[in-house]
């Protein structure tokens, strides 16, 4: 099962992630550091969208862990 990981030590808060999938993804209230919703991608389109917010974040803060 395919896990997403978030560092929020290097989320910059600048939401491409949310903005990508905002069913796996949200930004805390104060900093606007991601928190993982769904941290378990349950389909191919849902771990499609992981890797693509993965790719898209300036500050990689997202992976995958296969
Ligand atoms: S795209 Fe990256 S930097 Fe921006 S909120 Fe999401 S995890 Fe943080």
């Amino acid at each position: 099962m395919t896990k997403i990981l978030a560092d929020t030590s290097r989320c910059v808060g600048a939401g491409q992630c949310v903005l990508t999938d905002p069913d796996a993804f949200d930004q805390d209230e104060d900093e606007g550091l991601v928190i993982v919703l769904a941290p378990e991608p349950s389909d191919e389109a849902a771990l499609e969208r992981a890797r693509r917010a993965a790719l898209i974040c300036p500050s990689q803060a997202l992976s995958l862990a296969e």
